[in-house]
């Protein structure tokens, strides 16, 4: 008999399994390991101030704290003796190449403004605009940009590596771990009472879903639309041997793709945002096509990089970019953490500790209404 099981093992259900076995709560984490998971391909961008802009206001804040709580985490899985998670601030650029970007530029730069305003920030030094041979001095392979606003702030973190560190500190404190698929949910009158994995049983006194994109397979048992859906994303990994790009800013620009640098010569462009995709993690030559024609638009010094890995995940999306968070009125026991989207390295070890919390009945007193369930009137 357990305390908890987490279903789903990506970056959200990694974090909640580490808060539940640290705290003592007898945990199982059941992953099914799909080919496909989000968390393995994500880029890992983490700027609540410069993301989101189009998104309902009820994320940013939420946003912030998701982001916010990343230093305290890293300085304690570090303090723990994790090896690297590949987390590092940054910095960013945003540019404008061409004449279609200057408005979205425009826009985006007056948002953040705002935001920022709105919270007494930042200092000039934080966030503030670059000359187009700045913007190249700081990232060398970029071409000829128009526009560039820098933000010191922007962080980032290699998913795959920050979800292993937490399963493995959550191992060491008692998480149990199953390489298999729940099949279904066990409800006995109003309560969730375990999972059933092919012909076994496994009870619990409480049970989260952290399930990503395939979330969605339990909303039929349960009486309610879980409408998350998975997006495929295409995401190319380049490398130029020799060139220390450690210390390069993330660049975003207006066509939807990024770049992030890392500190072994490689720079992660991408990436497709395939709405509609299915479940089909598979490398097309229209994504490739289309992830590196934005990157040498952007940034033509990455022309002679070496093409050194292609990922695909599946981001788990809802119809309103929000995520589902909380309990199921009427099942209790059972908390969706889910529906991250795009950002979900960004807000997944916050979502994941606040799961945990639900399950150890700890009041947290973060406000997650706007991402209900009950919102899709299911
Ligand atoms: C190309 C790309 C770029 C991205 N870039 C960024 C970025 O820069 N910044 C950012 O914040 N986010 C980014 N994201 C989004 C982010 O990666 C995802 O939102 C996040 O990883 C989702 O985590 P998750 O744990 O919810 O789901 P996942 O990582 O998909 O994990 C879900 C897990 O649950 C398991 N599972 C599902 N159903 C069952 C079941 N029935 N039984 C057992 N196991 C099950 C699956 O096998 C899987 O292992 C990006 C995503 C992609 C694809």
């Amino acid at each position: 008999m357990h305390d908890v099981i987490v279903i789903g093992g990506g970056i959200v259900g990694a974090s909640a399994a580490y808060h539940l076995a640290k705290s003592g709560a007898k945990t199982l984490l059941i992953d099914r390991r799909d080919k496909g998971r989000a968390t393995d391909a994500g880029a890992g961008i983490l700027s609540a101030e410069t993301s989101g802009a189009s998104l309902p206001a009820s994320w940013f804040p939420f946003a912030l704290q998701a982001v916010g709580y990343y230093s305290p985490l890293i300085g304690e899985l570090e303090s723990e003796g994790v090896g690297d998670t590949g987390y590092a601030v940054t910095g960013e650029l945003i540019v404008a190449v061409d004449d279609d970007e200057l408005d979205a530029y425009a826009e985006k730069k007056r948002v953040i403004d705002e935001r920022q305003h709105g919270r007494g920030l930042p200092s000039v030094e934080d966030l503030h605009e670059v000359s187009p041979a700045e913007a190249r001095e700081l990232f060398p392979a970029l071409g000829q940009v128009q526009k560039a606003l820098y933000f010191s702030g922007a962080a980032r973190v290699d998913g795959r590596l920050l979800a292993a560190a937490l399963l493995k500190m959550a191992e060491r404190s008692g998480l149990a771990n199953r390489a298999e698929g729940v099949d279904s949910l066990i409800v006995e009158g109003s309560r969730v009472t375990g999972v059933q994995v092919g012909s076994e049983t496994i009870s619990a006194d409480q049970v989260i879903i952290a399930g990503g994109a395939w979330s969605v397979a339990f909303g039929t048992q349960l009486g309610v639309q879980i409408p998350v859906e998975p997006q495929r994303g295409q995401i190319i990994h380049l490398s130029l041997p020799e060139t220390d790009t450690g210390k390069w800013p993330i660049v975003d620009a207006f066509h939807g793709h990024y770049m992030v640098a890392w500190a072994d010569s490689r720079v992660v462009v991408g990436a497709t945002r395939e709405v509609g995709s299915g479940f089909v993690p598979y490398t097309s030559a229209a994504g490739v096509h289309e992830v590196l024609g934005e990157a040498m638009r952007v940034a033509p010094g990455l022309s002679s990089a070496q093409v050194a890995d292609i990922r695909v995940g599946l981001r788990p999306r809802t119809a309103d970019n929000l995520p589902v968070m909380g309990g199921i009125p009427g099942v209790e026991g059972l908390y969706l953490a889910m529906g991250h989207g795009a950002n979900g390295l960004q807000l997944g070890p916050f979502s994941g500790k606040l799961a945990a919390e639900w399950a150890l009945g700890v009041e947290n007193g973060v406000d997650i209404s706007a991402f209900s369930i009950t919102r899709f009137g299911g």
